[in-house]
């Protein structure tokens, strides 16, 4: 019948009920059974300094360790576990690795920010802010080496109540960034509300940008936007060298991308890290 449906051009509610649900719902309880037995797997993609090519931090991006289905990337479960509110239990999860993997960094001599992307429904629970600063304390990490990347997949409700949480966050010394900037509801007025540490251009921009001057067009306009607001710019998606000496030519001050690495298990991105430092010190 969903089939009929969809052949007909219309896929809607009907299709949506068509075994669908049974398999979200699958999927939903097998995702709070897997993350009480630990097969999230955080994976950390490094940022560099466009102006010195040096490492200056890692965003924490979540995986699963899905038992039959293998390693599942967030695009098959962070949008369904943000739909049910499963996504709460995901980014504990994904702060307290993130966390003690910090902790782990510094104990070996590398001082690493990491990134950790929160859902901008967090910032409508206003004992958010307690909850990071009771993590970071029982990590012993300071505050300044998490950054909390927003990102917006719906409108958000407060926004007075998202802008208090992030004021309280920014009070402790938690470093905010808004992701995906220029896509979806992120928007402009953000900038004057909720004053954010860093932009993120959207990849979608960044990874054509060598090609098509519309997206330059658009990516220098970020990034200057970024630099008269006093804020740090990132760009991600750098997929070509092209691609990073054209931002290095904007201005744009950090760069994430495949052209740099991809994203690597913990121990990969320790000897990512050793290895950048080697050439460095040559
Ligand atoms: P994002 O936060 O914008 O993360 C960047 C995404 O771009 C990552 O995909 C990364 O692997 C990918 N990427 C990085 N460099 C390149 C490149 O050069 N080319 C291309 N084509 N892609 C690149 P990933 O890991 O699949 O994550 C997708 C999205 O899932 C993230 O987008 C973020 O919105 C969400 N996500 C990931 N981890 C978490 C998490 O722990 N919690 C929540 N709530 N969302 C997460
Ligand atoms: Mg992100
Ligand atoms: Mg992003
Ligand atoms: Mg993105």
């Amino acid at each position: 019948y969903a089939a009929k449906r969809r052949r007909g051009g219309v896929v809607g509610y009907d299709a949506a009920l068509d075994g669908g649900d049974t398999n979200r719902l699958t999927l939903l309880s097998e995702l709070r059974q897997g993350v009480e037995r630990g097969e999230l797997v955080v994976f950390y993609q490094p940022k560099v300094e466009l102006a010195t090519g040096a490492a200056c931090g890692a965003e924490a991006l979540v995986r699963w360790q899905h038992p039959e289905r293998g390693l599942l990337g967030p695009a098959a479960f962070v949008p369904l576990a943000e739909e049910s509110g499963l996504i709460d239990l995901v980014t504990a999860e994904v702060l307290e690795q993130a966390l003690a993997q910090i902790a782990e960094w510094e104990r070996i001599g590398y001082a690493l920010p990491v990134s950790v992307n929160i859902p901008a429904r967090s910032l409508a629970d206003d004992s958010f802010p307690v909850t990071i600063v009771e993590a970071l304390a029982r990590h012993g990490v300071r505050p300044g080496l998490l950054t909390l990347e927003i990102t917006e997949s719906a409108v958000i409700g407060d926004t007075q109540l998202a802008g208090e949480v992030l004021q309280e966050l920014r009070a402790y010394g938690v470093k905010i960034s808004i992701d995906d900037f220029g896509t979806g509801y992120s928007s402009i007025a953000h900038l004057r509300d909720m004053p954010p540490h860093e932009l993120k251009i959207d990849r979608s921009f960044v990874m054509r940008m060598s090609e098509n001057s519309r997206d330059e067009t658009i990516v220098r306009a970020v990034v200057d936007l970024a630099k008269n607001l006093h804020l740090r710019v990132v760009a991600e998606g750098v997929e070509d060298e092209s691609a990073m000496r054209a931002l290095r030519e904007l201005g744009c001050h950090e760069a994430q991308g495949y052209h740099i690495s991809r994203p690597l298990p913990a121990a990969d991105l320790t000897a990512w890290l050793a290895r950048d430092l080697a050439i460095t010190a040559v």
